[in-house]
């Protein structure tokens, strides 16, 4: 039987994550993290000092990436990154190395090879647009940024770690831009995917707006 896609892009810190994975767990669908994945290439290229401007060596790490994600942890080459492919470094850097063309073609055909054996709640910034195109249900999240910043300033506080908001504010910002701005697959809204305004919403209410799509209810 054809497998369900639930595609949920938007910017950084809209609540994309929090949400699919919560919506995932309450469908019994799989639920994939995008910004994961070109993350832990982004790690691996740091972590071997790898020069950010040598496409060609990026490109082969991603083909050869073991990438899986297991419950709530996250495996590169049968390493545990979970929390390293969420280092400043990384959030710093992921914006660049995922707007190379080739290292993107690797990861979609990653994406799409989940969706072949899986129903799947999959977040990004290309999913209901380039990864998925017809997807049976897309949404697309905003928020203003000040609420974003805040959230991830809470975030990273719950992880110990306290930084000021404008700094948070500014790598919001420039991510946005980075990821708006791109040639290849540049974040933006498909035409018929629902728009999310998440400023004044809680968690629970957009898993909610989404399970009663996806269910049909609404
Ligand atoms: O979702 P997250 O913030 O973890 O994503 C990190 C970065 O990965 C994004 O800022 C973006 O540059 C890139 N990304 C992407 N396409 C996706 C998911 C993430 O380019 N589908």
């Amino acid at each position: 039987m054809e497998k369900v896609v639930v595609a949920i892009d938007g910017p950084s810190g809209t609540g994309k994550s929090t949400t699919a994975k919560l919506l995932a767990e309450k469908l019994d669908y799989m639920y994939i993290d995008s910004g994961a994945m070109y993350r832990a290439v982004t790690y691996d290229v740091l972590s071997k000092k790898i020069n950010p401007a040598d496409t060609r060596k990026i490109v082969e790490l991603a083909r050869n990436a073991r990438i899986e994600f297991r419950g709530d942890e996250f495996f590169l080459n049968g390493k545990n990154v979970t929390k390293e492919i969420r280092s400043i470094e990384v959030t710093n850097k992921v914006s660049s190395v995922s707007a190379i063309k080739e290292l993107r073609k690797i990861l979609v055909d990653k994406q799409r090879e989940y969706a072949k054996k899986f129903n799947v709640v999959m977040d990004g910034r290309d999913i209901g647009t380039v990864v998925f195109p017809e997807a049976k249900f897309k949404f697309f999240f905003t928020c203003d940024l000040n609420t974003r910043a805040a959230r991830r300033r809470q975030d990273f506080i719950d992880h110990g770690m306290k930084i000021p908001v404008e700094k948070i504010m500014l790598e919001l910002k420039k991510r946005d831009e980075i990821d708006t701005k791109r040639k290849e697959s540049p974040l933006r809204k498909a035409k018929d995917a629902i728009e999310v305004d998440t400023t004044n919403m809680i968690i629970e209410e957009q898993v909610n707006l989404l399970l009663r799509r996806v269910q049909g209810l609404d």
